[in-house]
């Protein structure tokens, strides 16, 4: 279960930062998602809401914002932004590309008490 420890990860990270910034209670966390990080935002929400039960997180809002990834083009010799693995450059339709970003998944923001 994959989304399960990354919703463990991100309850270490909220309560790590409550003690560092002194906040008792989190309203709303902003997910950053690469496009790549295959991770299944029901699923991740679904564990979330279970990991986070009887924690400073309880009963919090989890939105998710999907980040498209870039690759680096060699044909076009710059950065382009793509959907998924495989994808074609979309301004010269090459497949020379290399995946520079878009399987990170961090903390955009947090609405805390
Ligand atoms: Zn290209």
């Amino acid at each position: 279960m994959h989304e399960l420890s990354l919703c463990e990860g991100i309850l270490q990270i909220l309560e790590e930062q409550s003690r560092t910034q002194c906040f008792i209670r989190v309203h709303r966390v902003c997910l950053e998602i690469g496009a790549l990080a295959s991770v299944e935002p029901e699923a991740l929400r679904f564990n979330f809401d279970v990991v986070t039960h009887g924690t400073l997180a309880e009963g919090s809002r989890l939105e998710i914002v999907t980040v498209p990834a870039q690759a680096w083009c060699l044909p076009c010799g710059g950065k382009v932004s793509i959907r998924q693995y495989f994808d074609a450059c979309p301004q010269c339709g090459s497949h020379q590309l290399q995946v520079i970003e878009g399987e990170e998944l961090r903390i955009q923001q947090l609405e805390v008490e």
